[in-house]
């Protein structure tokens, strides 16, 4: 049992796409991908710091590794980093729809252009890519990851529109796991709670003594702990888990 669940953690047949690799979450979830032997494309906006991370990343694990500089809220930049990745790796075997924005702003103060971006790369990036690579993902089992946020559940003021983009990624990665599941292709989503990374810096530094209060396990998230739900999700350890949404908060909220 064991070593069948240690098979099914080796990706070294597969191409992983990770959107907004440079940094934060997204670098760790390519870089576990890499650990587990995929050859991996660190995508985001941010070209210089993909190329960046992409070499750290296969220096450290000995995997391939592609950088490419795409803007995901365009679905025509979405649609070339498929065809990049599938012309210089070979295939898509795991779409990982990580990329997304918050910046916290009251909604009566924000104005339709703030909104385009946040639903933009959030909600459109998720469908962009998604749309993009599904022709490579059918018949391969492959696997569609989306990313939600615990602000979907509305409880965070300043975060409505970001909130909104991550609640409706749930409602599409149900619905669009129904639609592909006979095609062999698996689609789930992660949600996390407040996770250290370059995006939260500022605002845990600010909250360090009253943040870990509001979860089960007392303390905020790392990378690495979605990363693992992310690896997890799309291995075959998970190959009668679709449609679902996990919560990787450490039991946020327990008050
Ligand atoms: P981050 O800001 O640290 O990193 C995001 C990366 O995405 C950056 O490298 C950025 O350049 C890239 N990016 C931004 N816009 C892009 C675009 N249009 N196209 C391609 N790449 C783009 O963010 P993070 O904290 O690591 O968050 C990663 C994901 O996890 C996001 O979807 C976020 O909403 C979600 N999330 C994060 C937290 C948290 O507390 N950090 C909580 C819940 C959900």
């Amino acid at each position: 049992m064991l070593e069948a669940f240690e098979d099914a953690l080796d990706f070294s047949e597969q191409v992983v796409c990770v959107t907004g690799a440079a940094q934060g979450i997204g670098e760790t979830v390519a870089a576990s991908f890499a650990e587990a032997g995929a050859s991996v494309v660190v995508a985001d906006i941010d070209a210089d710091a993909a190329a960046t991370t992409a070499e750290a990343i296969g220096a450290a694990h000995g995997t391939e590794t592609l950088a490419v500089g795409v803007d995901v809220s365009d679905s025509d930049e979405a649609r070339a980093m498929v065809e990049t990745a599938v012309a210089e790796l070979g295939g898509l075997d795991v779409l990982v729809n990580n990329a997304g924005v918050a910046g916290a702003q009251r909604f009566r103060d924000s104005e339709p252009e703030d909104w385009d971006r946040k639903i933009g790369v959030s909600l459109y990036g998720t469908l962009n890519c998604t749309s993009a690579a599904l022709p490579e993902l059918v018949d391969r089992s492959g696997v569609v990851i989306n990313y939600a946020s615990s602000s979907y559940r509305g409880n965070d003021p300043g975060l409505a529109v970001y909130g909104a983009a991550k609640a409706a990624n749930r409602s599409f990665t149900k619905t669009l796991a129904k639609e592909v599941g006979s095609d062999g292709v698996r689609v789930n989503c992660v949600c996390p709670g407040t996770v250290r990374t370059p995006a939260t810096e500022a605002f845990v530094e600010q909250y360090a003594d009253e943040l870990p209060e509001s979860y089960a396990l007392d303390r905020i998230g790392e990378p690495a702990d979605v990363a693992a739900a992310v690896v997890f999700l799309a291995s075959d350890a998970a190959a009668w888990i679709t449609g679902e949404t996990l919560h990787v908060d450490g039991g946020y909220s327990r008050r």
